[in-house]
């Protein structure tokens, strides 16, 4: 019965969110969920749509240290921190470093695991349920290597995943050329996993679980959220730029899934995350989809190149810029350069350039459950590079965590 429900409000409708959103109702909770802009429009737009749980490594790695140079003076590197927002960055940038001793990296990684698995089949279930199957496509993920000593430099990333589990096959430049005819000769090794899979429209992914949330009665508004006040009674009031009434802005639980903007609405409340936008871009080419078939890592550049329904994804790059200043077009154009010379094929192409904000926080993490000190507040913050991944254990511990004392 309706009075019995729970009254949630999910603030944010990125992957986290809307997957949030589908949870909690599915396990009987009335929900809203609120998001100033369409759904799916913020950072789970334009990602590369890789379903990733063998990806265990945090950023931080030993040796991170070594490349802060590079970050600062190197136009082209795939890390790039312009001079101008390092004194903003820097005290993300000491937990990000310290999160890099081995023993730190080893609990992040036991974590990510825990956090990653069983996301491929799950994913391929949520498809279905949602009448969008063909948007998952399990066909693998292959990395590329120039040669054996880049592939060495991954070796710490290629035991994790052997620890835990994870299948990998290694190949020479026959192999690669057997799954991907079109990879250019600087691929020369390359590792396949088998397993993984790919959501080839993340958008419209996120938009099936919305209209699917819709059509089983949850709530979808449009609107920003600007405050959240705890009450007396333990409920929460969010004040909101379309100011509907009090009561209809009143919830049992809020859980915040705002993505890299979380802050705005946490920092009043004295909810404290360490939580940095890592700007990342895509090159989207009209067309040129068959040029892989499945998603293919260009491990030394760290570039994902994706098949997607409609065109080829050329996405990466990580630039520490915050949330309010423009993209910065030299970042997409050096992904299009690279793209460009790996495949051929690409030269008569048009194509277009996003940027996107990852939530990320120093020790790659992300931050899942009630907030400590503030009864009903719940956070899904912080997916940094894998939200897609992991939005659909998100939701199963949020929903589990809010829900397991209730009657379903
Ligand atoms: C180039 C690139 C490639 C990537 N590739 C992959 C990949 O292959 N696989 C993978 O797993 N992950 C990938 N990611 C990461 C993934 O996209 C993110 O981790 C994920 O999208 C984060 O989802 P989110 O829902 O937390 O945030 P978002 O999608 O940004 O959603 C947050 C939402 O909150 C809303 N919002 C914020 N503040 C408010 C407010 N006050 N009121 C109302 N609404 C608000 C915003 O409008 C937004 O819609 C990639 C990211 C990038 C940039």
């Amino acid at each position: 019965m309706r009075e019995t429900q729970l009254a949630v409000a999910v603030v944010g409708a990125g992957v986290v969110g809307s997957c949030i959103a589908l949870a909690l109702q599915k396990r009987g909770a009335a929900v809203t969920l609120i998001d100033r802009d369409e759904p799916g429009r913020g950072c789970s737009y334009g990602n590369s749509g890789a379903i990733s749980p063998g990806s265990l490594a945090p950023l931080a790695m030993p040796g991170i240290l070594s490349s802060v140079p590079g970050m600062l003076l190197d136009e082209e590197s795939p890390l790039h921190l312009p001079m101008r927002y390092l004194p903003t960055a820097l005290p993300w940038l000491l937990r990000f470093v310290a999160s890099a001793q081995p023993s730190r990296v080893a609990l992040s990684a036991a974590k990510l695991a825990a956090l990653h698995a069983g996301a491929v089949d799950r994913h391929a279930q949520l498809a279905r349920e949602l009448g969008v199957p063909e948007l998952f496509v399990r066909r693998g993920h292959l990395h590329l290597y120039p040669d054996a000593r880049a592939l060495a430099k991954d070796a710490g990333t290629w035991r994790m995943r052997r620890y835990y589990g994870y299948q990998f096959q290694q190949l020479d430049r026959a192999g690669i050329l057997a799954l991907e005819p079109r990879v250019g000769e600087r691929y020369q090794v390359g590792v396949f996993m088998a397993d993984h899979a790919t959501i080839v429209n993340p958008f419209r992914y996120v938009q099936a679980m919305v209209r699917g949330f819709a059509r089983r009665g949850g709530q979808q508004r449009r609107d920003e959220v600007q405050a959240m006040t705890p009450l007396a009674d333990g409920r929460w009031q969010l004040r909101t730029a379309a100011k509907a009434d009090a009561a209809a802005n009143t919830f049992d639980r809020v859980v915040v899934a705002a993505g890299a903007w979380a802050r705005r609405l946490l920092d009043p409340l004295g909810v404290r995350l360490a939580l940095e936008s890592q700007r990342g871009y895509h090159v989207q080419f009209d067309g040129g989809r068959d040029t892989v078939s499945r998603t293919v890592i260009l491990a030394d550049r760290k570039v994902f190149v994706t098949p997607m329904e409609d065109g080829l994804r050329v996405g990466g790059t990580v630039e520490f810029g915050g949330l309010a200043s423009p993209p910065e077009p030299r970042r997409a154009a050096i992904l299009e350069r690279i793209a460009r010379e790996t495949f051929g094929g690409l030269e008569a192409l048009s194509s277009t350039q996003w940027m996107g904000h990852r939530p990320c926080m120093p020790d790659s993490v992300p931050v899942i459950g009630p907030a400590a000190g503030r009864p009903g507040l719940w956070l899904a913050v912080g997916h940094g590079h894998l939200g897609l991944t992991d939005s659909i254990n998100t939701a199963q511990r949020i929903a589990d965590g809010m829900l397991a004392a209730r009657p379903g």
